[in-house]
Protein backbone atom coordinates (compact mmCIF):
# COMPACT_ATOMS: atom_id res chain seq x y z
CA UNK A 1 0.00 0.00 0.00
CA UNK A 2 1.36 3.53 -0.76
CA UNK A 3 0.05 5.14 2.42
CA UNK A 4 0.89 3.58 5.32
CA UNK A 5 1.45 5.78 8.16
CA UNK A 6 4.33 4.57 10.68
CA UNK A 7 4.23 5.72 14.36
CA UNK A 8 7.61 8.56 14.81
CA UNK A 9 8.15 6.73 18.18
CA UNK A 10 8.06 2.62 17.45
CA UNK A 11 8.18 2.81 13.56
CA UNK A 12 4.86 0.54 14.03
CA UNK A 13 2.29 0.74 11.14
CA UNK A 14 -0.55 3.31 12.45
CA UNK A 15 -4.76 1.94 12.55
CA UNK A 16 -7.51 3.71 13.77
CA UNK A 17 -9.61 0.55 13.98
CA UNK A 18 -9.10 -0.91 17.04
CA UNK A 19 -7.44 0.44 20.57
CA UNK A 20 -6.57 -2.53 21.99
CA UNK A 21 -4.33 -3.40 19.30
CA UNK A 22 -0.68 -2.41 18.23
CA UNK A 23 -0.35 0.70 16.48
CA UNK A 24 -3.72 2.29 17.55
CA UNK A 25 -3.84 6.12 17.40
CA UNK A 26 -7.00 8.12 17.44
CA UNK A 27 -8.35 9.20 13.66
CA UNK A 28 -7.36 12.75 14.82
CA UNK A 29 -4.21 12.06 15.39
CA UNK A 30 -3.74 11.40 11.53
CA UNK A 31 -4.40 15.46 10.72
CA UNK A 32 -0.69 15.84 11.90
CA UNK A 33 2.60 15.92 9.97
CA UNK A 34 4.19 13.08 12.65
CA UNK A 35 1.68 10.46 14.22
CA UNK A 36 2.77 8.88 16.90
CA UNK A 37 0.72 6.01 18.25
CA UNK A 38 -1.26 5.84 21.53
CA UNK A 39 1.48 3.59 23.42
CA UNK A 40 4.45 5.94 22.51
CA UNK A 41 2.42 8.83 23.24
CA UNK A 42 1.50 7.34 26.90
CA UNK A 43 4.76 6.69 27.23
CA UNK A 44 6.23 10.03 26.15
CA UNK A 45 4.06 11.80 28.25
CA UNK A 46 3.25 10.38 31.04
CA UNK A 47 6.12 7.65 31.64
CA UNK A 48 3.00 5.09 31.23
CA UNK A 49 2.77 1.93 29.81
CA UNK A 50 -0.52 0.70 28.20
CA UNK A 51 -0.75 -2.91 27.35
CA UNK A 52 -1.33 -4.35 23.17
CA UNK A 53 -2.71 -7.50 22.38
CA UNK A 54 -0.48 -9.90 20.23
CA UNK A 55 -1.78 -12.73 17.65
CA UNK A 56 -0.86 -15.96 18.50
CA UNK A 57 1.54 -15.55 15.12
CA UNK A 58 3.25 -13.07 16.98
CA UNK A 59 3.35 -14.38 20.13
CA UNK A 60 5.42 -17.17 18.84
CA UNK A 61 8.28 -15.41 17.41
CA UNK A 62 8.70 -13.13 20.71
CA UNK A 63 8.80 -17.50 22.43
CA UNK A 64 11.53 -17.78 20.10
CA UNK A 65 13.01 -14.65 20.76
CA UNK A 66 12.63 -14.65 24.21
CA UNK A 67 14.51 -18.44 23.97
CA UNK A 68 17.27 -17.66 22.45
CA UNK A 69 18.37 -15.22 24.48
CA UNK A 70 19.98 -15.47 28.00
CA UNK A 71 17.94 -13.91 30.41
CA UNK A 72 15.07 -14.05 33.17
CA UNK A 73 11.66 -14.56 32.48
CA UNK A 74 9.03 -12.90 35.14
CA UNK A 75 5.57 -14.30 34.66
CA UNK A 76 3.01 -12.83 35.60
CA UNK A 77 -0.36 -14.36 36.22
CA UNK A 78 -3.79 -13.43 37.96
CA UNK A 79 -4.04 -15.35 40.83
CA UNK A 80 -8.08 -15.55 40.56
CA UNK A 81 -7.97 -17.23 37.29
CA UNK A 82 -4.53 -18.80 37.21
CA UNK A 83 -4.93 -21.26 34.69
CA UNK A 84 -7.15 -19.02 32.46
CA UNK A 85 -4.17 -16.58 32.15
CA UNK A 86 -1.67 -19.44 31.89
CA UNK A 87 0.92 -18.92 28.71
CA UNK A 88 0.43 -22.54 27.37
CA UNK A 89 3.23 -22.52 24.97
CA UNK A 90 6.02 -20.88 27.27
CA UNK A 91 7.67 -24.02 28.88
CA UNK A 92 8.95 -25.16 25.28
CA UNK A 93 10.98 -22.10 24.60
CA UNK A 94 12.48 -21.73 28.23
CA UNK A 95 15.50 -24.27 28.22
CA UNK A 96 17.35 -23.45 31.61
CA UNK A 97 16.29 -20.20 31.92
CA UNK A 98 15.59 -19.33 34.83
CA UNK A 99 11.34 -17.93 35.44
CA UNK A 100 10.26 -15.72 38.71
CA UNK A 101 6.16 -17.05 38.92
CA UNK A 102 4.21 -13.42 40.29
CA UNK A 103 0.70 -14.10 41.23
CA UNK A 104 -0.65 -10.95 40.96
CA UNK A 105 -4.21 -9.62 42.24
CA UNK A 106 -3.92 -10.75 45.89
CA UNK A 107 -5.94 -7.77 46.96
CA UNK A 108 -9.12 -9.76 45.52
CA UNK A 109 -8.62 -13.26 48.19
CA UNK A 110 -10.45 -13.85 50.87
CA UNK A 111 -8.25 -12.86 54.20
CA UNK A 112 -8.98 -16.59 55.95
CA UNK A 113 -6.65 -17.90 52.65
CA UNK A 114 -3.02 -18.56 54.23
CA UNK A 115 -0.87 -16.62 51.44
CA UNK A 116 1.70 -20.11 51.99
CA UNK A 117 -0.79 -22.53 50.68
CA UNK A 118 -1.46 -20.76 47.45
CA UNK A 119 2.35 -20.50 46.79
CA UNK A 120 2.58 -23.90 47.48
CA UNK A 121 -0.21 -24.57 44.89
CA UNK A 122 0.76 -22.51 42.44
CA UNK A 123 4.49 -24.00 41.93
CA UNK A 124 2.77 -27.97 42.12
CA UNK A 125 0.28 -26.43 39.51
CA UNK A 126 3.11 -24.61 37.05
CA UNK A 127 5.01 -27.94 37.44
CA UNK A 128 1.94 -29.76 36.44
CA UNK A 129 1.94 -27.53 33.65
CA UNK A 130 5.77 -27.81 32.60
CA UNK A 131 7.11 -25.13 34.38
CA UNK A 132 9.76 -24.83 37.42
CA UNK A 133 9.78 -21.39 38.67
CA UNK A 134 13.11 -20.73 40.87
CA UNK A 135 10.27 -18.58 43.05
CA UNK A 136 6.94 -17.55 43.21
CA UNK A 137 5.35 -13.74 44.78
CA UNK A 138 1.94 -12.66 45.45
CA UNK A 139 1.55 -9.42 44.80
CA UNK A 140 -1.04 -6.57 44.70
CA UNK A 141 0.12 -4.28 41.48
CA UNK A 142 -3.07 -2.03 41.66
CA UNK A 143 -2.21 -2.10 45.65
CA UNK A 144 1.37 -1.92 45.72
CA UNK A 145 1.57 -4.65 47.74
CA UNK A 146 4.64 -7.11 47.27
CA UNK A 147 6.20 -4.76 44.64
CA UNK A 148 9.20 -3.85 46.13
CA UNK A 149 10.36 -7.86 47.26
CA UNK A 150 9.41 -8.85 43.28
CA UNK A 151 11.69 -5.91 42.51
CA UNK A 152 14.58 -7.23 44.66
CA UNK A 153 14.10 -10.84 43.52
CA UNK A 154 14.48 -9.63 39.59
CA UNK A 155 17.59 -8.10 40.92
CA UNK A 156 18.69 -11.01 42.29
CA UNK A 157 17.63 -13.83 40.14
CA UNK A 158 18.69 -11.71 37.09
CA UNK A 159 22.05 -12.49 37.85
CA UNK A 160 23.10 -9.46 35.66
CA UNK A 161 21.63 -10.56 33.16
CA UNK A 162 18.41 -8.88 30.82
CA UNK A 163 14.90 -9.60 32.01
CA UNK A 164 11.67 -10.34 30.06
CA UNK A 165 8.44 -9.64 31.59
CA UNK A 166 5.67 -11.89 29.90
CA UNK A 167 1.77 -12.39 30.71
CA UNK A 168 -1.88 -13.42 28.99
CA UNK A 169 -3.73 -10.25 28.48
CA UNK A 170 -5.41 -8.72 31.13
CA UNK A 171 -3.50 -10.12 34.42
CA UNK A 172 -2.58 -6.38 35.30
CA UNK A 173 0.69 -6.51 33.30
CA UNK A 174 0.67 -3.08 32.84
CA UNK A 175 -0.45 -1.68 36.21
CA UNK A 176 2.81 -3.76 37.31
CA UNK A 177 5.14 -2.48 34.65
CA UNK A 178 4.05 0.83 35.78
CA UNK A 179 4.86 -0.19 39.18
CA UNK A 180 8.15 -1.35 38.34
CA UNK A 181 9.48 1.42 36.23
CA UNK A 182 9.13 3.56 39.48
CA UNK A 183 11.01 0.77 41.65
CA UNK A 184 13.91 0.93 39.15
CA UNK A 185 14.22 4.18 37.60
CA UNK A 186 13.18 6.32 40.65
CA UNK A 187 12.14 9.88 39.91
CA UNK A 188 14.52 9.76 36.85
CA UNK A 189 12.62 11.10 34.03
CA UNK A 190 12.82 9.59 30.18
CA UNK A 191 14.61 6.88 30.94
CA UNK A 192 12.29 3.89 29.17
CA UNK A 193 12.63 3.87 25.16
CA UNK A 194 10.86 1.31 23.26
CA UNK A 195 12.63 -1.15 20.70
CA UNK A 196 11.91 -4.19 18.20
CA UNK A 197 11.62 -6.93 18.98
CA UNK A 198 14.58 -9.25 17.61
CA UNK A 199 13.05 -10.16 13.94
CA UNK A 200 9.77 -8.61 14.70
CA UNK A 201 8.39 -5.64 14.18
CA UNK A 202 6.79 -5.93 17.10
CA UNK A 203 7.84 -3.07 19.73
CA UNK A 204 8.66 -3.82 23.25
CA UNK A 205 9.17 -1.47 26.35
CA UNK A 206 12.97 -1.24 27.71
CA UNK A 207 13.87 -0.14 31.07
CA UNK A 208 17.53 0.11 31.70
CA UNK A 209 19.00 -1.68 34.75
CA UNK A 210 22.34 -1.29 34.71
CA UNK A 211 24.50 0.39 31.60
CA UNK A 212 24.16 -3.14 29.74
CA UNK A 213 21.37 -4.58 30.67
CA UNK A 214 17.25 -4.15 30.45
CA UNK A 215 13.65 -4.66 31.56
CA UNK A 216 11.82 -5.44 28.80
CA UNK A 217 8.07 -5.76 28.30
CA UNK A 218 6.05 -7.69 25.70
CA UNK A 219 2.89 -7.01 24.45
CA UNK A 220 0.36 -9.02 26.58
CA UNK A 221 -0.65 -12.44 24.69
CA UNK A 222 -4.38 -13.93 24.55
CA UNK A 223 -5.18 -17.08 26.18
CA UNK A 224 -8.31 -18.18 24.08
CA UNK A 225 -9.51 -19.92 27.07
CA UNK A 226 -9.96 -16.40 29.28
CA UNK A 227 -13.50 -16.52 30.32
CA UNK A 228 -13.10 -12.62 29.59
CA UNK A 229 -12.67 -13.56 25.83
CA UNK A 230 -17.22 -14.32 25.84
CA UNK A 231 -17.71 -11.91 27.78
CA UNK A 232 -19.11 -8.39 27.04
CA UNK A 233 -16.94 -5.09 28.77
CA UNK A 234 -19.77 -4.43 30.94
CA UNK A 235 -19.94 -7.72 31.86
CA UNK A 236 -16.57 -8.43 32.68
CA UNK A 237 -16.76 -5.79 35.05
CA UNK A 238 -19.25 -7.83 36.99
CA UNK A 239 -17.42 -11.07 36.91
CA UNK A 240 -13.72 -9.59 37.96
CA UNK A 241 -14.12 -8.84 41.36
CA UNK A 242 -13.16 -5.37 42.60
CA UNK A 243 -12.29 -6.53 46.12
CA UNK A 244 -11.73 -8.54 48.79
CA UNK A 245 -14.30 -11.78 47.82
CA UNK A 246 -16.69 -12.28 50.34
CA UNK A 247 -17.51 -15.77 49.90
CA UNK A 248 -21.07 -17.26 49.94
CA UNK A 249 -22.48 -20.41 51.43
CA UNK A 250 -25.35 -22.31 50.33
CA UNK A 251 -26.88 -25.65 52.32
CA UNK A 252 -27.90 -27.91 49.38
CA UNK A 253 -29.26 -31.15 48.87
CA UNK A 254 -28.16 -33.75 46.26
CA UNK A 255 -29.88 -33.21 43.17
CA UNK A 256 -29.90 -29.40 43.40
CA UNK A 257 -27.82 -26.18 40.98
CA UNK A 258 -26.67 -23.34 41.24
CA UNK A 259 -26.10 -20.71 38.29
CA UNK A 260 -23.52 -18.06 38.52
CA UNK A 261 -25.45 -15.36 36.45
CA UNK A 262 -25.76 -17.47 32.87
CA UNK A 263 -21.98 -17.99 32.28
CA UNK A 264 -21.35 -21.39 34.65
CA UNK A 265 -23.95 -23.74 36.71
CA UNK A 266 -22.75 -26.05 39.47
CA UNK A 267 -24.53 -29.52 39.78
CA UNK A 268 -24.99 -31.34 43.16
CA UNK A 269 -25.61 -34.60 41.92
CA UNK A 270 -25.36 -36.45 44.55
CA UNK A 271 -23.48 -37.29 48.81
CA UNK A 272 -24.44 -36.00 51.74
CA UNK A 273 -26.41 -32.82 52.57
CA UNK A 274 -23.85 -30.10 52.47
CA UNK A 275 -22.53 -26.57 52.46
CA UNK A 276 -20.88 -25.04 49.29
CA UNK A 277 -18.57 -21.96 49.72
CA UNK A 278 -18.65 -19.66 46.64
CA UNK A 279 -15.75 -17.63 45.92
CA UNK A 280 -17.01 -15.31 42.88
CA UNK A 281 -17.17 -11.34 42.56
CA UNK A 282 -19.40 -10.06 44.99
CA UNK A 283 -21.43 -8.82 41.93
CA UNK A 284 -22.15 -11.97 40.10
CA UNK A 285 -25.83 -12.96 41.34
CA UNK A 286 -26.29 -16.26 42.12
CA UNK A 287 -29.34 -18.22 41.53
CA UNK A 288 -30.56 -21.69 43.23
CA UNK A 289 -32.67 -24.08 41.98
CA UNK A 290 -33.50 -27.87 41.52
CA UNK A 291 -31.84 -30.05 39.03
CA UNK A 292 -34.03 -31.38 37.22
CA UNK A 293 -35.32 -27.99 36.18
CA UNK A 294 -31.99 -26.18 35.33
CA UNK A 295 -31.92 -26.95 31.77
CA UNK A 296 -34.89 -25.99 31.09
CA UNK A 297 -34.45 -22.62 32.82
CA UNK A 298 -31.22 -22.28 31.27
CA UNK A 299 -32.92 -22.07 28.10
CA UNK A 300 -36.09 -20.28 29.22
CA UNK A 301 -34.14 -17.08 31.31
CA UNK A 302 -30.89 -17.10 30.37
CA UNK A 303 -29.62 -13.32 29.20
CA UNK A 304 -32.52 -12.09 31.74
CA UNK A 305 -33.27 -13.92 35.15
CA UNK A 306 -29.48 -15.08 34.30
CA UNK A 307 -26.83 -13.26 33.65
CA UNK A 308 -24.60 -12.02 32.63
CA UNK A 309 -24.55 -12.29 29.33
CA UNK A 310 -27.43 -9.92 28.45
CA UNK A 311 -29.88 -10.91 26.20
CA UNK A 312 -28.20 -9.12 23.02
CA UNK A 313 -25.27 -10.96 23.76
CA UNK A 314 -26.54 -14.58 23.52
CA UNK A 315 -25.53 -15.00 19.61
CA UNK A 316 -22.17 -14.68 20.46
CA UNK A 317 -22.09 -16.53 23.78
CA UNK A 318 -20.58 -20.61 23.59
CA UNK A 319 -23.22 -23.15 24.90
CA UNK A 320 -22.34 -24.39 28.39
CA UNK A 321 -20.18 -27.67 28.41
CA UNK A 322 -20.50 -30.12 31.50
CA UNK A 323 -17.48 -31.80 33.35
CA UNK A 324 -18.32 -34.37 35.61
CA UNK A 325 -16.63 -35.13 38.96
CA UNK A 326 -16.48 -37.41 41.98
CA UNK A 327 -14.52 -35.95 45.10
CA UNK A 328 -13.47 -38.41 46.70
CA UNK A 329 -11.83 -36.03 49.46
CA UNK A 330 -13.38 -33.47 51.51
CA UNK A 331 -12.30 -29.82 51.14
CA UNK A 332 -11.87 -29.90 47.15
CA UNK A 333 -12.05 -26.67 44.97
CA UNK A 334 -13.74 -26.89 41.72
CA UNK A 335 -12.29 -23.50 40.09
CA UNK A 336 -14.33 -22.16 37.40
CA UNK A 337 -11.65 -20.09 35.38
CA UNK A 338 -12.25 -16.33 35.44
CA UNK A 339 -15.28 -17.05 37.95
CA UNK A 340 -13.94 -18.43 41.20
CA UNK A 341 -14.39 -21.64 42.32
CA UNK A 342 -16.54 -23.50 44.75
CA UNK A 343 -15.59 -25.55 47.62
CA UNK A 344 -16.51 -28.94 47.92
CA UNK A 345 -16.51 -29.80 52.18
CA UNK A 346 -17.80 -33.47 51.96
CA UNK A 347 -15.88 -36.43 50.44
CA UNK A 348 -17.93 -38.74 47.93
CA UNK A 349 -19.67 -35.65 46.59
CA UNK A 350 -20.55 -36.28 42.14
CA UNK A 351 -20.72 -32.64 41.14
CA UNK A 352 -20.80 -31.51 37.52
CA UNK A 353 -19.83 -27.75 36.31
CA UNK A 354 -20.71 -26.76 33.38
CA UNK A 355 -18.69 -24.09 31.72
CA UNK A 356 -18.99 -21.89 28.31
CA UNK A 357 -17.02 -24.01 25.69
CA UNK A 358 -13.58 -23.09 25.49
CA UNK A 359 -13.16 -22.17 29.02
CA UNK A 360 -11.23 -24.46 31.52
CA UNK A 361 -12.45 -26.60 35.05
CA UNK A 362 -10.02 -27.72 37.46
CA UNK A 363 -10.11 -29.33 40.61
CA UNK A 364 -7.41 -28.78 43.48
CA UNK A 365 -7.24 -29.46 47.26
CA UNK A 366 -9.15 -26.50 49.20
CA UNK A 367 -7.03 -23.70 49.15
CA UNK A 368 -8.87 -22.22 52.92
P1 LIG B 1 -2.84 -6.07 31.30
O1 LIG B 1 -3.83 -6.31 30.20
O2 LIG B 1 -2.24 -7.35 31.75
O3 LIG B 1 -1.83 -5.04 31.01
O4 LIG B 1 -3.69 -5.61 32.57
P2 LIG B 1 -3.98 -4.15 33.17
O5 LIG B 1 -2.80 -3.64 33.93
O6 LIG B 1 -4.56 -3.28 32.13
O7 LIG B 1 -5.09 -4.60 34.24
C1 LIG B 1 -6.20 -5.39 33.86
C2 LIG B 1 -7.30 -5.21 34.87
O8 LIG B 1 -6.89 -5.77 36.11
C3 LIG B 1 -7.63 -3.75 35.16
O9 LIG B 1 -9.03 -3.65 35.32
C4 LIG B 1 -6.91 -3.47 36.47
O10 LIG B 1 -7.58 -2.48 37.20
C5 LIG B 1 -6.97 -4.81 37.15
N1 LIG B 1 -5.85 -5.02 38.07
C6 LIG B 1 -4.52 -4.88 37.80
N2 LIG B 1 -3.79 -5.16 38.90
C7 LIG B 1 -4.67 -5.49 39.88
C8 LIG B 1 -4.54 -5.86 41.26
O11 LIG B 1 -3.45 -5.97 41.83
N3 LIG B 1 -5.69 -6.12 41.93
C9 LIG B 1 -6.92 -6.01 41.35
N4 LIG B 1 -7.99 -6.26 42.10
N5 LIG B 1 -7.08 -5.65 40.07
C10 LIG B 1 -5.98 -5.39 39.35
Amino acid sequence: EQNKISCIGCGVEIQTDDKTKLGYAPPSALEKDKVICQRCFKLKHYNEVQDVSLTDDDFLKILHGIGSTDALIVKIVDIFDFNGSWLPGLHRFVGNKNILLVGNKVDLLPKSLKQNKLINWMKDASKELGLKPVDVYLISAEKGIGIKEVAEAIEHYRYGKDVYIVGATNVGKSTFINRLIKEFSGEEEDVITTSHFPGTTLDIIDIPLDEAHSLYDTPGIINHHQMAHFVSKSDLKIITPKKEIKPKVFQLNEKQTLFFGGLARFDFVSGKRQSFVCYLSNLLNIHRTKLENATDLYEKHVGELLQPPGSNELDDFPPLVAHEFMIKEGKTDIVFSGLGWVTVNEPQTKVVAHVPRGVGVIVRKSLI
